[in-house]
């Protein structure tokens, strides 16, 4: 049996997102733009708990389910393609950066809101933790839906621009593995402190899927001293040498970046 819980209102995700779409902002109130909610981490989308559903408007929606064919583009429209991806990007690192530092705090929060009987600091927290969450894994499946975009591209564009834009592709996947994992490492704090790293409910009893939301609980055996309690120190280290991973992928990418730039609007 499913519990009525695991059958999230659309129209509660809606509202709880501001009725826009929390990848470009469109509107839902106005009439062009049709809300949906798009499944984070469950791939049976009918079953999702709204702390793992996202608003994002039709055109969005879109961009994340389809299936790119080959096909050429235009030299201009291309490198448009190219630079709005690595916006994206961009822009992700900083929100990740933040999500990791919101992560890293979360130790502290749960033991002074224990130490004073204030849940206020707490409260304020999980919401920003589930939020943040959701809204980095969401720009990081709008980036990935991108890359597969150009990948698609790749075989039909002129030859000089196609080992350039291979090039840019490599350096921006291995960016895409880095910032998942930090997430990744962000969310098995969560999971340090007995607490599911989607919905933050509390996990009692060591079980396999959150009771709340259903989400399998994320592995910490790695993570975990001779004692079985959590390397929280160790974990943080790891988070910040992948961050710094990152930023000196980011240059690497910067570089490739304006060699496809100059060859695109030469
Ligand atoms: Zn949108
Ligand atoms: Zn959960």
């Amino acid at each position: 049996m499913t519990s009525p819980d695991r059958h999230a209102d659309r129209a509660a995700v809606f509202d709880r997102d501001d009725r826009r779409c929390r990848h470009c902002a469109a509107d839902g109130d106005d009439e062009s733009v049709t809300l949906r909610a798009y499944p984070l981490d469950d791939d049976s989308a009918n079953d999702a708990h709204e702390s793992s559903l996202v608003t994002v408007c039709d055109d969005c929606y879109a961009t994340l389910e389809s299936v790119p064919e080959p096909t050429s583009m235009a030299n201009d429209d291309l490198f448009r393609l190219v630079r709005d991806t690595t916006g994206v990007q961009s822009a992700t690192i900083s929100d990740i950066a933040a999500f990791a530092s919101l992560a890293t705090s979360l130790p502290d929060t749960l033991a002074s809101a224990v130490d004073d009987g204030t849940d206020v600091d707490l409260d304020e927290s999980i919401d920003e933790y589930r939020h943040t969450r959701r809204d980095v894994s969401l720009a990081l499946d709008i980036v990935d839906a991108r890359l597969e975009r150009i990948a698609a591209l790749e075989s039909a564009a002129d030859p000089d621009v196609q080992s350039s834009l291979a090039a840019f592709s490599d350096a921006a996947t291995d960016l895409q593995s880095s910032l998942r994992r930090v997430v990744e490492l962000g969310e098995t704090v969560a999971t340090g402190l007995d607490r599911c790293h989607g919905c933050f409910a509390a996990l009692e009893d060591d079980p396999d899927a959150c009771p709340t939301c259903g989400l399998a609980v994320r592995e910490t055996a790695d993570w975990r001293t001779d004692d079985g309690t959590l390397a929280f120190d160790r974990l943080f280290e790891t988070i910040n040498e992948t961050l710094q991973e990152a930023s000196t992928t980011t240059e690497t990418l910067t570089d490739r970046t304006m060699t496809l730039a100059e060859q695109l609007t030469a």
